[in-house]
């Protein structure tokens, strides 16, 4: 228990002294419902405030974007269930829910899908902007203090490649960067980066509810 308290005590202080604060949110984060995913969005508000963060998530459900997080600093490439886009892949528009009544598209007629990554024809443009901002977001983070918090990614192939490994080069690349990796099943710390990184096995949504 002491040890517990030692390392959400030492997160609190490197969050506070950070200068950026790159945050990934795994599968752990996408199983929530909405009263859970509220709370642990405000959980992780409440850690992020007044920082300059920037968050990564494989999540789809866009629960995120309708907490109080800055949604200028959150990007989601794995796509969001609320939007739509054709089937066919006929045009790059994308519809919010709702918004085309017979959900079918307006263009060549074919059905009206959610635009994710498990679209057969994935419009990538649903997400491109936010993506844009990411990349030149981590770009400034070289040499400044960078927190990586990553919280509950497992080993999934979009996980891997969305926050796992980007993540590890960007810490190794960083003299200046540490990382928490905070997962139940996958904490495991490669051998590059194990001085600069900790490992927590824990529910990271837990975890960031505690803190
Ligand atoms: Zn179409």
């Amino acid at each position: 228990m002491e040890e517990k308290n030692n390392i959400t005590e030492e997160l609190a202080e490197r969050i506070r002294g950070a200068e950026k604060v790159l945050v990934g949110l795994g599968a752990e984060w996408g199983t929530l419902d909405r009263t859970e995913a509220a709370r642990a969005y405000k959980a992780l508000g409440r850690l992020l405030d007044g920082k300059d963060y920037f968050i990564v998530t494989v999540s789809v459900d866009g629960e995120i974007l309708q907490s109080g997080l800055d949604g200028k600093r959150i990007t989601a490439p794995c796509g969001n269930l609320h939007w739509f886009q054709c089937r066919e892949a006929c045009t790059k528009d994308i519809w919010e829910e709702g918004e085309v009544p017979d959900g079918k598209c307006p263009h060549c007629g074919a059905d009206l899908i959610p635009n994710t990554v498990d679209a057969e024809h994935y419009i990538e443009e649903g997400y491109l902007i936010s993506w844009r901002e990411y990349t030149s977001w981590l770009a400034r983070t070289l040499n400044r203090r960078l927190e990586v918090l990553e919280l509950g990614a497992g080993m999934s192939m979009r996980e891997l490649q969305v926050v796992r490994w980007p993540f590890e080069k960007t810490v190794f690349f960083n003299n200046k960067a540490h990382m928490y990796r905070i997962s139940k099943e996958f904490p495991q710390i490669s051998d590059e980066i194990r001085e600069k990184a900790l490992s927590v096995r824990e529910n990271s949504v837990e975890f960031v509810e505690k803190l």
